[in-house]
């Protein structure tokens, strides 16, 4: 399994802690738990915590992940959504976002992962920004356990200033959530593809997952997973597979596999209602 974190330099989380300090001390000790673990983060430059942080802060903090061995990639410059924009303004917000990666990492990037995971909702616009990627010698970073990290990060984050319990209780309730999501996409995996396959995971990174990382890694360790690089999780033979999903959903990779087979799709578990419906609570307050 590949470990992939998503809206670089800080994604999932409430307003709070988008200092420059506070993002440092979340992405040290994230990396610190994830020290000996190969792992690949998606940067959105132009993303709003960015911005706050400035240039020679947002690159401090890339520099950060560099350092640690990360791979990194691009996930636009402003995070738009494919499936309410023209090619043209997509594929323009994915190059603005190359130069702050050439200046991270000191050549222009190998991956791209779709912010939403919206890789084209008609066989016309998907086909269109394949080509666009291919072109500019891109590949595609696709996500097979997919899951809700964020609303989970949200609620955590939220709750760390104004109510300890439910906190941990939201972070027992993901560890647990976690879980079931690897569970099914296991057993989902051998229904489509006939076996386990190499996995991708997508989290973000934000405060939950530097705490609860360690939990985390306890998880995927009992359920007898070991983390390889997105470069070797890329080498199993599953990701050359047919893969003709268009649509709205920004579905794991697994889900697109059964659509292109004509199987139907079985879903994911949800996070539980009370979680959710403390995001939307926290969040309406927030707005
Ligand atoms: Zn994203």
């Amino acid at each position: 399994m590949a470990i992939t974190f998503d809206d670089l330099p800080r994604g999932g989380d409430s307003a709070d802690g988008r200092n420059l300090a506070a993002v440092q001390e979340m992405t040290t000790r994230l990396l610190g738990h994830l020290r000996d673990i190969p792992v690949a983060g998606f940067v959105n430059p132009g993303s709003a915590t960015a911005q706050i942080l400035g240039e020679p802060g947002f690159q401090s903090i890339l520099r950060l992940w560099v350092e640690s061995g990360a791979i990194l990639g691009n996930h636009t410059f402003s995070h738009p959504d494919y499936n309410s924009t023209l090619l043209d303004e997509y594929s323009a917000d994915i190059l603005k976002a190359e130069p702050a990666l050439v200046q991270a990492i000191g050549q222009r990037p190998v991956y791209f992962r779709h912010p939403f995971l919206h890789a084209g909702k008609e066989p016309e616009t998907r086909q269109a920004l394949d080509r666009f990627l291919a072109e500019r010698g891109y590949r595609v970073a696709p996500v097979t356990l997919d899951n809700s990290d964020y609303l989970f990060a949200f609620v955590y984050a939220s709750a760390l200033e104004d109510d300890a319990v439910l906190a941990r209780r939201v972070r027992a309730a993901y560890i647990d959530y976690m879980d079931s999501i690897f569970a099914f996409f296991e057993q989902w995996s051998k229904e489509v593809v006939g076996r386990e396959i190499a996995q991708i995971l997508l989290l973000h990174a934000n405060r939950l997952n530097a705490d609860a990382m360690p939990e985390l890694l306890a998880m995927m360790k009992r359920r007898g997973y070991r983390a390889v690089s997105l470069d070797e999780a890329l080498t199993d033979p599953v990701y050359q597979s047919r893969d003709t999903y268009a649509g709205a959903g920004g579905i794991s990779w697994i889900h697109r596999w059964a659509h292109t087979k004509g199987m139907e799709v079985r879903w994911e578990p949800e996070e539980p209602k009370w979680v959710r419906d403390e995001f939307r609570r926290r969040r309406a307050l927030r707005d």
